[in-house]
């Protein structure tokens, strides 16, 4: 990923959170401790990996409550618990509104009904192995889930990035990547699993968590490791929640799903009919290029993008959205923007050009500031409409991937307090 902003085409709809002074100052709460902010990009020493069973925080040997469905916390509310159906509601509005990290935290909830739940269930699951402050503002976490099944632990990073009145962030939806494309970090080493609902969701707690208490997230994009779109039976079940009024109220149209192109999930989408903002990883305009870069396009094609891509638009109504990494000397040329400009013209299409971000041990170049502009003009002209993402959190390995491969690389040991 590259947790760069300006991405969403979300973007256009404006407004924000309610939000205090986006200064960088005062007190942020991390993995349920109190952290100073420091002002220059920093790493804050990751808390204790001792399990915060005290806390009722993290007990990975309990299921989340997070990692079932609405349905079946009711009936675990109202038939094991025999509670009414209502407290179901007070927990998420305990978890997602008001910041608890444990059952303890839920005052209004009868004492014996926390006891159970604290009993049963957890609500992390993972743990913050690294926390990254940049100067800009954007912080990373890189979060370590417990084993599953055959799967080790898996880390995966997520991003808060800041800018004017939003708070967005860039969500993973898998450890690793199984795509391929040959400039990113996240798949470098392959897809080991996806993601599952609660972890889904506890990135997007766990970054409200650092926000101070009169901000909120105002915007999501599943532009973290991995490809949502390969994992949409826990990612539509999270964002469900994540835009329900109970969980964090975030309208779809600030949330977007950014794909490599797979056209039959793009389709099932439309199908399942939540009004997601789509972007998708083009990064080239003719089959020849594009089966360079982005390995999955030998199963697909750019015409069975196109054509996924006219689908959703003329479902949703909504403009276009393209991602194009730009690559030094392979798909920045005059060529290929006169060719992307052929793809797109009169498509009422948006293009977010990205310039590569370097990733350690990879030979590929960050264009030149004459290429980019160059590259912009010609599709400008032809009537397309161009951004530009600006680089955010540079100085914390932002692009997405990039932590998670530094932390394993320099074998840097899990900070533990205990
Ligand atoms: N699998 C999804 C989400 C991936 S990350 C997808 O392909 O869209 C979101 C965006 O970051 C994608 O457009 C991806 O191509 C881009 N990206 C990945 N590595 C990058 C890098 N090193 N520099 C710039 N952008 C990168």
């Amino acid at each position: 990923m590259s947790a760069e902003s300006g991405s969403s085409p979300a973007d256009e709809s404006g407004g924000g959170p309610p939000l205090g002074r986006p200064d960088g100052t005062g007190l942020i709460a991390s993995a349920g401790r109190s952290l100073p902010v420091l002002s220059n990009a920093v790493e804050v020493a990751a808390p204790s990996r001792t399990r915060q069973t005290e806390l009722g925080v993290v007990d990975p040997r309990k299921p989340s409550w997070l990692s079932i469905s609405a349905a079946e916390q009711e009936r675990w509310v109202t038939e094991v618990a025999g509670q009414p159906k209502f407290r179901r509601k007070q927990i998420e509005k305990w978890i997602f509104q008001q910041r608890a990290t444990s059952f303890a935290d839920m005052t209004d909830l009868p004492l014996a009904l926390r006891e159970r739940l604290a009993a049963e269930f957890s609500i992390f699951t993972g743990q913050v192995v690294r926390h990254q402050i940049s100067k800009d503002g954007t912080e990373k976490l890189l979060l370590e889930f417990p084993p599953m099944g055959r799967h080790g632990a898996g880390r995966i990073e997520c991003v808060l990035i800041r800018e004017k009145l939003r708070r967005t962030i860039c969500v993973s939806s898998q450890v690793g990547c199984g795509m391929g494309c040959v400039f990113c970090a996240s798949g470098l080493d392959g897809v080991d699993r996806s993601l599952q609902v609660n972890e889904i969701l506890e990135q997007m707690l766990r970054i409200t968590g650092v926000l101070p208490a009169e901000e909120r997230l105002s915007h999501i994009v599943m532009m973290g490791m991995g490809e949502p779109l390969a994992n949409l039976a826990n990612v539509l079940p999270a964002l469900e929640v994540a835009s329900s009024d109970f969980g964090l109220g975030i309208s779809p149209r600030r949330i977007t799903i950014s794909t490599v192109g797979l056209t039959k999930s793009i389709d099932r989408l439309l199908e399942v009919g939540k009004r997601y903002q789509l972007a998708i990883s083009l990064h080239a305009p003719t089959n020849s290029l594009r089966n360079q870069i982005v390995p999955t396009n030998e199963k697909i094609g750019v015409e069975g993008i196109m054509e996924a891509a006219a689908r959703f638009k003329r479902e949703t109504g909504r403009r276009l959205t393209f991602e194009y990494v730009l690559l030094g000397g392979i798909n920045d040329t005059l060529e290929a923007a006169e060719d992307l400009a052929d793809l797109l013209a009169g498509q009422d299409a948006l293009v977010n050009i990205i310039p590569y971000n370097p990733v350690a041990g990879l030979p590929y170049a960050t264009p030149s500031n004459h290429a980019i502009a160059r590259f912009r003009k010609v599709l400008e002209d032809r009537g397309v409409v161009v951004k530009c993402r600006q680089r955010k959190g540079d100085d914390i390995d932002a692009a997405c991937g990039q932590l998670r491969r530094m932390v394993a690389k320099s074998s840097v040991e899990i900070a533990n307090g205990s």
